[in-house]
């Protein structure tokens, strides 16, 4: 994702991956939250989904097992997109592709060193190891950063082992499959839905009913030490039982697999002491690692990326304002922390015990609150940040995630995510006579003059960055061209060219 937005942005960066191909295991089932606006508003969601036309909210979801109506949220920023993570990559390595990426496949990233200009990598490829210098280097390297440890960066936070979550494809008596709601009715136990989580006096389980795929189930159970031996499905099948307390008699999964049969044991809760160090930046789970409860991996590591990218090519291309390299950290940093909240506290409501019984009970009476719900919603979409855009002007909009908008433009109805798909700064004029539309502007800056085409839009004027945040907005029928102007330099290191007219 950083090299697709970096190549947007006119720079060319090289991909090292000590893998020979793309890996084939299980991860993610999905994306969570506001990266399935941005993957929209770069041109990737259809690719992704399938199904044309934009994202949709979810009308429903669950926050630590517990049921999230969404149906009572107003402007509600909870999106998903069911796609496995295999798929992601392969979309993603198609649009490296055209965009004319280089990724060096079996390229190990095994040391490193900087001084004021550059960084040198040490890699090990297949003919053997080399050196290659670059501007910056970014650890995109996963939990277990190769380039943190050699940054000498600390990962401070906490390890549990307390929990033993436990994943296999199978088959469910077909008897059991409810299909009103396409989750179970398991005799002696009751009904259990589909897809969400289910907590029990005992652990955690989930049904996944994954069209065209295996079915696949999912424990979670506590306090429980289990042999150091391989995974089976005897043991899937007894944990199962186990937390739904009667017989589970699940089958071997249907179709030729490779199939899901995973056991893994705790979990980590941690976030990088800095982001950056010197020349070097780490994102995504290099930076910071937790529970994948909720599924917030990918929308906070995406979302580094789409923070990262512009900043580094303005800086490459010699117009970053003075520490705009230095706001990746203090605007993804609490992003990191809010997603470090929400999955310990829903690790917290999913595990056994009369007293987790009781919190949870007053868990469910707030979520019903619609207030309360959209409180959660926006925590879990990354929906609730708001950056430090470094103006004196003040507007709501200014630092928020621009809303969704459908425009009336010269050319026709256009929806914001058509026109942010080039990674460029935006400025959108809505006054009626289109007047910031028609003063020259620098060249880095994309302008559209446009009336606002289902709805009230409450600003006359906005200008967004790259990542799609606000940095500016005005609802003044004149708007102010030095306050536009201090934005303009805040944030791009640019100036309007004149005041006169084009
Ligand atoms: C079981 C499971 C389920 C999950 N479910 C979800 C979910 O539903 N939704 C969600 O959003 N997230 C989920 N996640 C989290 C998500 O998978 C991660 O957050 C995401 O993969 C992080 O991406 P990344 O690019 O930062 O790191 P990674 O995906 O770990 O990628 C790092 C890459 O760096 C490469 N690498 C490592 N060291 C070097 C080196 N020295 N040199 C060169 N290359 C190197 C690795 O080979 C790897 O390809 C889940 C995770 C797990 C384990």
């Amino acid at each position: 994702m950083l090299a697709c937005e970096l190549a947007l942005a006119g720079v060319r960066p090289t991909v090292l991956e000590t893998r020979t191909e793309p890996g084939t295991e299980p991860r993610a089932n999905g994306l969570v939250g506001q990266v399935v606006r941005m993957l929209d508003r770069r041109g990737l969601y259809e690719r992704l989904s399938g199904t044309p036309g934009p994202p949709q909210p979810t009308p429903r979801f669950v926050f630590g097992a517990l049921p999230l109506d969404l149906t009572q949220v107003d402007d509600n920023p909870l999106y998903l997109l069911p796609v496995p993570q295999a798929r992601l990559v392969e979309v993603l390595l198609e649009r490296a592709d055209e965009l004319g990426v280089a990724v060096r496949w079996g390229h190990t990233l095994t040391g490193l060193t900087q001084d004021a200009d550059a960084v040198t990598a040490t890699v090990t490829g297949p003919d053997g190891p080399y050196a290659l210098e670059a501007r910056y280097l970014v650890g995109a390297d996963g939990g277990g950063s190769v380039t943190r440890k050699l940054a000498g960066i600390g990962f401070p936070g906490v390890t549990t082992d307390r929990s033993v979550s436990r994943t296999a494809n199978v088959t469910v008596p077909a008897s059991w499959m409810d299909p009103a709601t396409g989750g179970l009715d398991v005799p002696g136990y009751g009904p259990v839905p589909a897809f969400l989580h289910h907590r029990t006096e005992h652990g955690l389980f989930v049904f996944a009913p994954f069209p065209g795929r295996p079915q696949a189930v999912t424990t979670v159970e506590w306090d429980e030490m289990p042999d150091d031996v391989p995974m089976t499905l005897d043991e899937m099948r007894a944990s199962a039982s186990r937390v739904l307390g009667t017989d589970v008699p699940l089958g071997p999964p249907d179709g030729p697999g490779p199939h899901l049969l995973r056991r893994l044991r705790g979990g980590n809760s941690r976030m990088a002491e800095r982001f950056r160090d010197g020349r070097v930046f780490l994102l995504g789970d290099a930076a910071h690692v937790h529970s994948a409860i909720g599924g917030p991996g990918l929308n906070l590591g995406l979302q580094d990326a789409v923070n990262l990218g512009w900043k580094l090519a303005a800086d490459l291309a010699g117009r970053a304002p003075a520490g705009l390299l230095d706001t990746y950290e203090t605007e993804r940093r609490p992003a990191g922390s809010r997603v470090l909240v929400h999955t310990q506290a829903q690790s917290t409501l999913i595990a056994p015990g009369s007293d987790v019984t009781a919190l949870r009970e007053l868990f469910a009476e707030l979520l019903a609150d619609p207030g309360t719900a959209a409180h959660i919603a926006g925590l879990m979409a990354g929906a609730d940040l708001r950056y430090d855009m470094k103006i004196p002007a003040t507007h709501p909009l200014i630092g928020r995630w621009a809303p969704d908008l459908l425009l009336d433009t010269a050319t026709g109805p256009v929806r914001l995510a058509e026109l942010t798909r080039t990674a460029r700064p935006l400025l959108i004029d809505l006054t009626p006579e289109g007047a910031l539309a028609a003063l020259r502007w620098p060249d880095e800056v994309d302008v559209v003059a446009a009336r606002p085409a289902d709805a009230e839009v409450p600003a006359t004027a906005l200008l967004l960055r790259p990542d799609t945040y606000v940095a500016w907005a005005t609802g003044a029928a004149h708007p102010s061209k030095a306050d536009l102007s201090a934005a303009l330099q805040a944030q791009f290191g640019a100036r309007m060219q004149s005041e006169g007219a084009r």
